[in-house]
This record gives structure tokens, sequence and C-alpha cells, in this order.
């Protein structure tokens, strides 16, 4: 019969890096927690029309990358490739915003995307996504960043740049896309075919074009950043007087544009020189009309979204200081009925007892323990039985004691033993 295996793009997580997604976790959430956010959980699968709707339906992610399919009741559903517009609906569907004056909520699963399986990309990814609702205060952008540089802090990654910028709002977009299709226009014989299908139906696209020929054009064309009305001036100013009070370093990087519709004002990206071609392993933004595009009251929103996989690249891990361990090593089957009140007792205590299913002899069995680094091994046969002792062994020091076999006394001895 032929093997079973994952989907292409799809994968099993176990071993060390489970164990650094979980400390990734961990640390994310201490943050979260301490600036005041609450975790949500949202369903992977959504109506199709959500993100369509939300992440706008010229954009890659939309027109190229979903995991799209008709269920059995007819009706188009997709895997999430994002977290936000779930948030967003859960937002609105929950009532949150009468609830509360400001949101503040996080997210931590994975999202799907039918993306070409590469190095470090994969079909499902995970992500830990954090949004901020009804408040535009530059002073909340600058506090999520910081947020991102104390976690960055905490897991050990050491060299990479918060590079931000901003795209406007609605207003000085307009001016701006004026100025760029007339730029485009003088460069349309250099432009891929979606490059200039995009100059008609969404030019700012053209800057997420991955053409050699289109990125070279895009290089040159007018900032964005040069074209700011008043007020997305002022909140930038604003962002940046805030990052310099968090002592947080920044890089303007006027050429910042995420690829989605739906941002407003300051965007930004985390990227480490560390991670090849695709630096980005951060990434966010400022959507101050995605809340009311999608039904709801006027209610600004903000917010990023970690790559964890990426992350985890990065992420240094520290050796934690190690709890003694335990292994309980018998011979014959007295001995062997002695396993289910040692284990009650030890792991009711928090302490962690290992032993062989099989038994075999006592020889094997050391072998075993020593294969599992155990730091004290337990010794029990019929000889010991008979004298109502156990014998403990001291594989660090190799010296051994006789204890007594009833386990809530062994127990004292040993906890007497440990702290000597
Ligand atoms: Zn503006
Ligand atoms: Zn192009």
């Amino acid at each position: 019969m032929e093997k079973l295996k994952t989907l292409r793009g799809f994968r099993d997580i176990f071993g060390d890096e489970i164990n650094t997604f979980q400390h990734i976790e961990h640390v994310t959430r201490k943050y979260c927690k301490l600036l005041g956010f609450a975790e949500i959980a949202i369903p992977v699968l959504e109506k199709t029309e959500l993100f369509v709707r939300s992440i706008g339906d010229t954009t890659d992610i939309v027109e190229k990358e979903m995991f799209t399919f008709i269920d059995k009741g007819g009706d188009s559903l997709t895997l999430r490739p994002e977290a936000t517009a779930g948030i967003v609906r859960a937002y609105l569907q929950e009532g949150m915003y009468a609830k509360e004056r400001v949101s503040k909520l996080f997210c931590i699963g994975p999202m799907f995307r039918h993306e070409k399986p590469q190095k470090g990309r994969f079909r499902e990814f995970h992500q830990i996504d954090v949004e901020v609702f009804g408040i535009d205060d530059p002073l909340v952008d600058a506090e999520l960043m910081w947020m991102i540089f104390l976690i960055l802090n905490e897991l050990g990654v050491d060299s990479y740049g918060i590079e931000i910028n901003s795209v406007g709002c609605p207003g000085c977009r307009e001016t701006f896309k004026k100025v760029l299709v007339s730029y485009f226009e003088t460069k349309k014989n250099e432009l891929c075919e979606d490059c200039i299908r995009r100059l008609q139906r969404n030019p700012l696209r053209i800057f997420d074009c991955k053409n050699a020929k289109c990125i070279e054009v895009s290089q040159k064309s007018p900032f964005l950043f040069d074209y700011l009305c008043v007020t997305c001036n002022e909140h930038f100013d604003m962002l940046l007087k805030h990052l310099e009070g968090f002592g947080v370093a920044y890089i303007i990087n006027k050429r910042l544009v995420r690829g989605l519709d739906y941002y407003t004002k300051t965007v930004f990206e985390v990227t480490s020189d560390k991670l090849g071609a695709q630096k980005a392993f951060i990434a966010g933004g400022r959507y101050d009309n995605l809340v009311e595009e999608m039904g709801g009251p006027s209610a600004p929103g903000y917010g990023f979204a970690i790559g964890v996989e990426r992350l985890a690249l990065l992420t240094k891990m520290k050796e934690l200081p190690k709890q003694p361990s335990y292994f309980f090593a018998y011979v014959g089957d007295r001995a062997k009925a002695y396993i289910v009140p040692m284990l009650r007792t030890f792991v009711k205590e928090g302490l962690s007892l290992s032993y062989s299913y099989e038994g075999k002899s006592l020889k094997s069995q050391m072998r075993y323990a020593d294969s599992l680094h155990a730091d004290f091994v337990f010794i029990l046969g019929d000889e010991e039985i008979g004298k109502h002792i156990i014998v403990l062994r001291d594989m660090r020091k190799k010296i051994q004691f006789e204890l007594p076999l009833e386990p809530s006394k062994l127990l004292q001895e040993v906890k007497k033993l440990i702290t000597q």
C-alpha cells in the first residue's frame, strides 16, 4: 500500500521546533497580557466573501493564494489566509465596539495560503496576530512596536530592523495615484502584463510585483511618503516621537507598502538579514477604514502579525534549569505492581518518574535510565520488598541509599536528599 503523506506545503511540527513555537507563544502571551490584550480564538474556516471584502479583490492573496472550495451546501468557503479579517468580523459580530471604547485582541494559530512552496514557506503556517480597535492615536502604533521590541529581546533575537512608512489616508492616496499613474505611463513598455492591468485597477499594487523589470521601474518611482496630507504627516511625526520615547530604533523605508488594500497611515515590517531573500518576519499597520467598510461603525484599527516559523529560526532557546528526573527499575511482577502507587505519588507532587513497560533485565533498565539522563533511579526486587525497602541510586554521585518502600515516606526522604 502506498504510504500516506502530508499535502504539499503542509508538514508536521515536533521535537525542538514545537518547543521553540511554544516558547514564542509563551513570551508573546506574557507581553500581550501585560499591555492589556485579551486572547481570542476565531474559526479557521470562514465565508470567502469575508476575505474578498476585507483583503481586497485585486491583492495577490485573494487573486491567487486562497484555499477556497464550495462546500456541500453550495457556499464558497476559504481557509483563513490571515487573521485580521476574521478578528474584524468577530469584533462586529460580538458587538465589542459597543461594550468598550478600545478593544485589544490577540490570536494565535495556523493560516493557509496556496502559494508555491519554497524554502521556509509553507501552505499552512502559523501566526500570532495582535489588533487594536477604536483608537487612531499614534501612541498605539508606537506601543505595539515597543511590544515587538520587548518580545524579540526576550527571545534573544539580535539582528533585526523595524522598517516603518506611512501609506497615508484615502485623501493623500488619491493625490498620489495621479502622480504614480503619470509616472508609470511613461514606463509602460517596461512593465509586465500584470502590472499594466494593475496600472488601471490599482497602481499601488505594482510595488508588490516580483518581476525584475517592474521592481527596477518601481524603485525609481515617486514616493507616497512625499505626498502625505497634513493630518497623515502629523500622525507619522508623533509616531516617531513616541518610538524615541520608548527607546525603539527604527528605519524609515519610503518604499515599504504592505501587500493589502486596507492599510492607512502607518505600515511596518520587522526584517532580518538572516532570513535570506524574504527578510520580513513581522508585518503590520493601521487600517482606519476597514471596520467601517466591513459594515461596522467608524472604528480605526491597527495591528500586526508575527510569522512564527520565521521567528523560530531567529529565536535562541535558553536551557531551562533542569528538575531532577527519576526512574523506577523493577525486577519481577511483585515489584512491577509498585509502578502505580509510585506514579500516583510522584506525578501528584509534580515530579517526573519514568519506567520501562516491559521490565526485562535490571541491566537493560539501567541502560534505559541512562539514555533518559535520569538523575535518580529506584531499584526494587523481591529481596527489597521482603525488607520493606527500596534502593535509590544517585546516578550523578554514583552512590546508593536504602529508603522506606512506602511511597509517601519515600517521597519525604527523596525531598530531604535533593535539598542536601
Ligand atoms: Zn492623509
Ligand atoms: Zn510587474
